[in-house]
């Protein structure tokens, strides 16, 4: 299952791509061109905006691709997505880029000691490298706050 997010819904779709999820997402674009490539891409549009759902809807192949995005709060509209699509059991905390959306490549311990500064590599246990933009990730102690917020995501079964 493949996502656009709107513009609008920013916070949401990186929170989707922190759990797992495949969603592409523009700070900018068009009403034409997320249209197009949501059709191209099969992906579902997430969104906020009801003329671009009234727009989308009359795309070949999108009328039951898509989901109005109810709450302005992304704790909320990150629950609704989940719920619509039952996806809570294909949560996969930290596997994707948040920046562009790749699916990150595990890195073992040993590769990462001379790519993150020497405090990091103490304290990091895991780390994932990005194919698309080279960025490493690497989970610590100082991502508790991050883990706090996914557990309220992750353990919720409904
Ligand atoms: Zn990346």
């Amino acid at each position: 299952m493949k996502f656009f997010a709107d513009c609008m819904v920013g916070k949401l779709a990186r929170w989707l791509r922190i759990l797992g999820f495949d969603v592409s997402y523009y700070r900018r674009i068009d009403d034409e061109d997320l249209i197009e490539l949501a059709a191209r891409e099969k992906r579902l549009i997430l969104t906020r905006d009801h003329e671009l759902i009234k727009k989308a809807s009359r795309r070949r192949g999108l009328k039951n691709r898509l989901l109005l995005i109810e709450s302005d709060r992304w704790e909320e509209q990150v629950e609704q997505v989940l719920d619509h699509f039952n996806l809570r059991k294909k949560i996969a905390p930290n596997s994707r880029c948040l920046e562009c959306n790749e699916k990150l490549k595990f890195l073992p311990k040993a590769r990462a000691r001379n790519l993150v500064p020497p405090f990091v590599y103490e304290k990091a246990d895991s780390f994932a490298l990005c194919p698309g933009c080279g960025r490493l990730f690497w989970k610590g102690t100082h991502f508790q706050d991050m883990e706090k917020k996914l557990a309220r995501f992750v353990g919720q079964k409904k």
